[in-house]
């Protein structure tokens, strides 16, 4: 566990909401606080949190004066970890560390911990209702939601806390070890920030690093990037996905859990059919939550009833109404390769495509099967439009250039027949055209209902 002793002096490099967080946490704790931001600018809400907590406050950049007394740098998710500041203090000896790192040890409940490129929002808040359903409270944060610290600062009489990670912040988690931690799926993400997809997948990994005996380790088994490579953990590990040797097996839309969690070990059948969940790529995420749940000690029935009741989060395959006979579905949150080729293996060659936006560096050469095998024509939107027309004559498909998210709806229409559907996953980020991945996911859902109003 990381010493933190009243009189300390700790800067946080980085704002935002994790920012704050550990500024408050450790001014809780009796440490003196600082924090850096490169912005020039903070919010008022930031500003008054920072003062209330008698934070020295540098903005416009990190410079090595402001670091020159610290006894512990905290580093926000969104920094590069690889700053001249970071390196000094390192050099000096000085902890720098991110947010899992302070959590780690003053955790008084099991821990469930959730990372992959894909899914993990959809998995977290999964689990959370599982946990719930089976009666047991539970805290449900980390990337999502509320941070780990604000939590830990004034923390309710949760039995379990459900993280979702992101790989920024398990490249810095120092001695953070959940109970049971699940690796969904790697996909190239976040390159542009990591420096390359080895780098990338490495700090995905580490959310075992730390495990014991007694803990769990949950993988998907049809990922080739997650099979790749053995991980390392001391707990048992299971696997989700269609593969043999998986725990949880998906069966069309259903889980079965091998050789069940029960005293006769019996296989148990969760049906998915009913549920939110019966797409191809909620199975994925159903069969590790419920592994997850099992594993933790919830009960059949208690999983069941958290099945029944489970709402997706929003511009995550969301359905946004039908025109003429086709269907639109907001999937706005596919900001990667590998969430666009989950999101289009549930289809016939039927889709009609929007997609670009701020390439984050992926190949969408990468995409060129999926095209090929789901895709009827592309509606371009943004910076990456260019390159992802290259992608679509390089599968022998049309594509279209759009102005704005107006124009590619009623383009997406134009080019789709009754049954298709017109599917908003951008492979991209959003920040060229939109704040951001919701921002861009109501305005598709707002052109939509528009323009069926219009031709209504
Ligand atoms: P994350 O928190 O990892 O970004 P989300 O649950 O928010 O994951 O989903 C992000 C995107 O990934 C959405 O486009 C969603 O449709 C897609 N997705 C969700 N689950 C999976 C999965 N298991 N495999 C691939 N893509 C997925």
């Amino acid at each position: 566990m990381l010493e933190l002793k009243p009189g300390m002096k700790a800067v946080a490099v980085g704002l935002g909401k994790s920012g704050l967080a550990a500024v408050q946490y450790l001014h809780n704790l009796g440490l003196k606080t600082a924090a850096s931001e490169y912005k020039q600018q903070i919010t008022a809400e930031e500003q008054a949190v920072l003062a209330e907590c008698g934070a020295a406050v540098e903005l416009g950049g990190h410079t090595p004066e402001f670091f020159a007394d610290a006894d512990l740098i905290v580093v926000s998710p969104g920094v590069p970890t690889n700053l001249p500041v970071l390196n000094a203090a390192r050099s000096r000896g000085v902890p720098v560390v991110g947010e899992l790192a302070l959590a780690a040890g003053r955790i008084s409940v099991p821990v469930l911990a959730v990372t992959g490129s894909n899914g993990k929002t959809t998995v977290t808040s999964l689990i959370g209702q599982l946990l719930r359903s089976s009666g047991k409270k539970t805290f449900v944060g980390g990337n999502i939601g509320t941070p780990v610290l604000d939590w830990l600062r004034e923390p309710d009489d949760a039995k379990a806390a459900v993280l979702e990670l992101s790989s920024f912040q398990l490249e810095m988690a120092g001695a953070f070890r959940p109970n049971i931690a699940l690796l969904l799926n790697l996909s190239p993400d976040h390159i542009d920030r990591h420096g390359s997809f080895e780098n990338y997948a490495e700090a995905k990994r580490q959310i075992f690093a730390r495990q014991g005996k007694t803990d769990i380790a949950i993988l998907g088994a049809d990922d080739p990037l997650v099979a790749s490579k053995p991980v390392t953990t001391a707990g048992a590990v299971l696997y989700f996905g269609t593969q043999p040797d998986c725990r949880a097996k998906i069966e069309g839309q259903q889980v079965r859990i091998e050789s069940g969690f029960g005293a006769d070990g019996t296989a148990e059948f969760y049906d998915l059919s009913a549920t939110r969940l019966s797409s191809l790529v909620n199975a994925y995420n159903a069969a590790a939550a419920i592994l997850a749940a099992r594993a933790f000690g919830c009960s059949v029935e208690g999983i069941k009833a958290g099945l029944a009741v489970y709402q997706p989060p929003l511009h995550r395959m969301t359905p946004a109404g039908e025109i003429n006979g086709v269907c639109f579905i907001n999937d706005s949150k596919a900001t990667n390769i590998g969430a666009v080729q989950a999101a289009l293996a549930g289809f016939k060659k039927d889709v009609v495509l929007i997609a670009g936006g701020r390439n984050k560096g992926g190949d969408f050469g990468e995409l060129i099967p999926a095209f090929q095998q789901h895709v009827k024509q592309l509606v371009l939107i943004g910076e990456a439009g260019p390159d992802l027309a290259v992608a679509a004559e390089a599968a022998g498909i049309g594509h279209q250039f759009a102005a704005d998210m107006a124009d590619a709806v009623c383009k997406g229409l134009a080019a789709a027949k009754p049954g298709d559907t017109v599917l908003l996953a951008p492979a991209c980020a959003s920040f060229d055209m939109f704040n951001n991945y919701e921002h861009r996911g109501h305005e598709f859902m707002r052109c939509a209902a528009e323009l069926a109003a219009a031709l209504r």
